[in-house]
């Protein structure tokens, strides 16, 4: 067996048993129904081919003079047929209701697992392009292409059923018009590998597809989501947004065409194997009743059970390819799930009490670059310090908190906390010790009390209004419609508010103190914040944080004053480093020149 075709049969086993294995964990008695289903359906199937060639050969006897026996076996027959036709239609209808409520619940479930999931996986896979596409394709691949769990289970009823049907339509053609059966089964072995061409077309697409529908979708919703509408609107980005839009859409359309153009050949050739098989057919088995070989009522039995044997042969076919390509597209879902920890997790168990933290040699690439970062970072942050990070642009400030917060390992040297290597902790452990507010932090269309506590259960928590007290947002939260309850944004609530870039900030900020975490850092966290408001904000910031270790990125370096010491940020390292008493008055600083460019706006 090649290599490929291994990887392949590994894939739709695995698959197939990932899938009935939720449904056998979730919902095991749908097999049974599933089991029903198909022995209904195949019994019908046969009933169709079988019962006819009765009916029609009663009344062609009728012909001997015996009108009223004839006649009255043909109606039984007739009655027979009709209710293993009314009792199979039953049947199917009360299936099918219960596969559709299932597959919704189906969808649901996987969506909800796949989420969970790409909550948990290493936050580095958020700025990766290889682990967005793979998210993108899990989701496509589970839902669009393979129609979930569902669609992969109901294939392989469907062979279920079609195998039971083929059996009868074989036996029933090997007695009474046997050459049918090559006739049938060369004619399928062709349809079957112009299938096989087809499925391989729409899988390479498939691969192209998914990465503009990425990247189209990006676009589309950007334009049709209300929040960017200030930026579009102002930027005047809308016309290059749709030209982007009309790009990708350009592109995807023409995988479409590609994609068609490419089958059409496979298409014609099917049709005319289905006509020479369909003539070759009809033929023998007209020149079988006309010999006399066969009877009326089996001359409709044959075409009957011709018909049926090609469809449920062609359904099983159909059915195995179909498994195929749906667990080759669902695979990528289990490939997600399982995708490799980017980062090694440990087990250790945080010690109570003060923290020191140490970054020992540290130097940084992100993935997939070859750019450092930063160089031989050393600094020791005690507890209850509280560090300002100063820096230019670029200069590694943000990139540094992401190694402290550990959303990225160390390329080289190691950080510690009280003396242990970080990647020893356990991820939940290590994550208690860190409230931080980013830069580009993000607020939920949820209440305001949930945006702070991510918890619908802090009612009458006074912590939440102390923290709300402490950013200065009391006043702004007493003028909201519904206090804390007041839903953010309107996407779920007409009464839901927006609020002031400052107002997020604050929020934010409450968001982290409420966690009560040993360590605070913020990335600029005044940013959005009016003078006034921000000089409060420094001014109580020892109340703020209380006896915390505090690291926060500030650009606005009056900031600087109120804290214990300042790491300068420059040329990928820690340039300068001390109080600000220390290094505002350095000859040839780069502290003191940034602060005395700065002073000169804000003093006199
Ligand atoms: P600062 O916070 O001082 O403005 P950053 O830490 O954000 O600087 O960025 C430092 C450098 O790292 C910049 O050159 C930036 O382009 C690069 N960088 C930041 N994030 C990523 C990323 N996810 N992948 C690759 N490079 C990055």
């Amino acid at each position: 067996m090649s290599e490929k075709k291994k990887k392949t049969d590994s894939k739709v086993l695995q698959t197939l048993k990932f899938m009935f294995g939720i449904m056998l964990r979730e919902k095991p008695w749908f097999i049974v129904i599933y089991v029903i289903m198909g022995l209904a359906g195949a019994v019908s199937s046969a009933a169709g081919i079988v019962i006819p060639k009765f009916v029609i050969d009663e009344l062609v006897a009728m012909s001997d003079g015996d009108i009223q026996t004839h006649i009255t076996n043909a109606v039984i027959w007739a009655a027979a047929f009709a209710a293993v036709l009314v009792l199979a239609a039953i049947i199917a209808a009360a299936g099918n209701y219960v596969q559709d409520i299932l597959r919704e619940w189906f969808n649901e479930y996987i969506d909800l697992k796949l989420a969970e999931r790409a909550m948990e996986t290493d936050f580095q896979y958020t700025e990766d392009p290889d682990a967005l596409d793979k998210l993108n394709k899990a989701k496509e691949g589970m839902s669009w292409y393979s129609g979930g769990i569902m669609g992969v289970t109901d294939s392989v009823y469907y062979i279920f059923q079609n195998t039971i049907t083929a059996v009868a339509g074989a036996g029933i053609i090997i007695f009474t018009c046997p050459w049918l059966l090559p006739v049938q089964l060369i004619s399928l072995a062709l349809i079957t590998l112009f299938q096989a061409k087809i499925n391989k077309i729409e899988q390479a697409s498939f691969v192209e597809l998914s990465k503009f529908n990425r990247i189209f979708g990006y676009v589309f919703w950007h334009l049709a989501d209300f929040r960017f509408g200030k930026d579009i609107r102002l930027y005047d980005s809308a016309d290059m947004m749709n030209r982007k839009a009309k790009f990708y859409s350009d592109k995807l359309i023409g995988v479409w065409k590609k994609e068609s153009y490419d089958e059409r050949g496979y298409q014609w050739k099917m049709d005319i194997t289905n006509a020479l098989r369909d003539g070759i057919s009809y033929g023998y088995i007209g020149w079988l009743a006309l010999t006399g070989a066969i009877t009326i009522g089996d001359l409709s039995m044959c075409i009957g059970a011709a018909g049926t044997l090609y469809f449920s042969l062609n359904g099983i076919i159909d059915g195995i390819q179909g498994i195929i390509k749906k667990c080759g597209y669902a695979h990528r879902y289990i490939e997600f799930m399982d995708y490799p920890a980017a980062m090694p997790k440990g087990n250790h168990r945080v010690p109570e009490g003060p923290h020191v933290i140490e970054f020992r040699n540290v130097s940084f690439r992100y993935p997939r670059t070859d750019k450092w970062v930063l160089r031989n970072i050393n600094i020791t942050i005690k507890q209850g310090e509280h560090l300002s990070v100063v820096g230019l642009n670029g200069a590694g400030k943000t990139t540094f908190i992401k190694l402290l917060c550990r959303l990225y390992d160390v390329t080289e040297g190691e950080i510690l906390i009280d003396g242990v290597n970080i990647k020893e902790y356990s991820d939940e452990e290590y994550r208690k010790l860190f409230a931080v507010v980013f830069q580009d932090f993000s607020l939920f269309a949820f209440s305001l009390r949930e945006n702070i506590a991510f918890s619908d259960d802090t009612k009458n928590d006074p912590a939440i209004n102390e923290v709300i007290g402490k950013c200065g947002l009391a006043d702004d939260v007493g003028k909201l419609s519904d206090g804390l309850g007041t839903m953010i944004y309107k996407s779920f609530d007409e009464n839901g508010t927006e609020l002031s870039g400052g107002q997020k900030q604050k929020a934010a900020i409450a968001r982290a103190l409420y966690k009560n975490a040993p360590v605070v850092i913020l990335d600029e966290p005044t940013a959005a914040l009016d003078p006034v408001a921000e000089y409060d904000i420094y001014r109580q910031f020892d109340t703020l944080v209380g006896g915390k270790t505090a690291v926060y990125i500030s650009h606005r370096l009056s900031s600087c004053k109120f804290c214990d010491r300042i790491a300068v940020f420059a040329d990928c390292t820690i340039k300068e480093y001390g109080t600000h008493a220390e290094l505002a008055d350095k000859p040839g600083g780069i502290y003191a020149e940034m602060f005395a460019a700065q002073a000169q706006y804000y003093v006199g």
